[in-house]
């Protein structure tokens, strides 16, 4: 081979790679060759948290562009929009977002847009059933942490996109099923991991209540100093009961969430110590919002798999 020819190769390569890193944040899924659909515009689409942007990327592959509205650190139950941000969803072919009382503030907006472009809440068919509550009957919204749950909603998402683009049906398909398949894959592993938590230390204590789903799925006991939203007081009771908690089950660690505030968990740690209960911090955990866009964090395989080693760590045996 040539010099000039290995070096126009070498650059092609890069080229590729680059344009390959932008369509899909390094969560390993391969995107499949298309023929044909060059001609074509691209679906651009719309989400409200990342954890819905980065699966739907994947399986849209080069036929879709996703972008989503709230970054890393941004808590959902708060945020309202911008006039940049509709924008960005009025000139959007079609707009997914998670429901189930999350993007509480958004409704309004979404109500408004939906009446031009397919705007879909991916929790809305997710059966009754299947859904926790909390006392008061509230439902759960953080369904992206049980995995059964978050295939049924990017199986509506990807149902959407198929309506929309029927020639690209099977290519969707192919990509959800890969998809599905790492998603499999990271639940077996949570669950081995989780399996070295001793049996009196299965408590996860962290900021808000985003851990239901998770915890059901892996059999952990989840306790959140505020509840389903951001949007409450956290009183002294709450922060003694958790303590009483973790001092009947000499819980080791707590943890702290990206996009909430760390101050109450940092009085649950102090508040321990001062019962003579020795508390860690566990570390940080991706809740309601992903790592930066370009990490492993900022996947949703990756945050996922972040939180599953950083809880197993904290409150585990040691053994892998
Ligand atoms: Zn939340």
């Amino acid at each position: 081979m040539k010099k000039n020819e290995r070096s126009r190769r070498r650059l092609y390569a890069a080229v590729w790679l680059i344009g390959a890193m932008l369509i899909v944040s390094a969560c390993g899924a391969g995107i499949e060759e298309k023929a044909g659909v060059d001609a074509k515009g691209k679906l651009t689409i719309m989400t409200t948290i990342a954890q819905i942007a980065d699966p739907i990327a994947v399986i849209g592959g080069e036929r879709v562009e996703v972008n989503s509205l709230m970054g890393p650190g941004v808590d959902p139950h708060l945020f309202t929009a911008t006039q940049g941000d509709i924008q960005k969803l009025q000139e959007a072919d079609m707009i997914f977002y998670n429901g189930l009382g999350l993007e509480i503030n958004m409704v309004q907006v979404f109500e408004q847009i939906g009446k031009d472009r397919p705007v879909l809440a991916v929790g809305d068919g997710i059966a009754e059933d299947a859904l926790l509550h909390d006392e008061e009957g509230a439902i759960d919204p953080h369904i992206w942490f049980e995995i059964d749950l978050w295939q049924q909603a990017l199986t509506a998402a990807t149902e959407q996109m198929k309506e929309a683009s029927p020639d690209d049906a099977a290519y969707f398909d192919a990509n959800k099923e890969q998809y599905f398949a790492e998603m499999n894959r990271l639940k077996d592993e949570a669950e081995a991991k989780m399996a070295h938590i001793p049996e009196g230390k299965r408590v996860l204590v962290t900021a808000h209540d985003a851990f239901g789903y998770f915890g059901r799925m892996l059999d952990l006991d989840v306790i959140g100093l505020q509840g389903l939203s951001t949007d409450a007081e956290i009183g002294l009771t709450d922060i003694e009961e958790t303590i009483a908690i973790l001092t009947e089950h000499q819980v080791p660690a707590v943890f702290v969430e990206s996009s909430i505030n760390p101050e109450s968990i940092n009085a649950v740690i102090e508040g321990a110590a001062a019962a003579g209960l020795d508390v860690q911090l566990g570390g940080e955990l991706f809740s309601d919002a992903m790592g930066a866009a370009g990490t492993e964090e900022g996947t949703y395989l990756g945050m996922y798999a972040h939180n599953v080693n950083t809880i197993a760590q904290a409150l585990g045996d040691g053994e892998e």
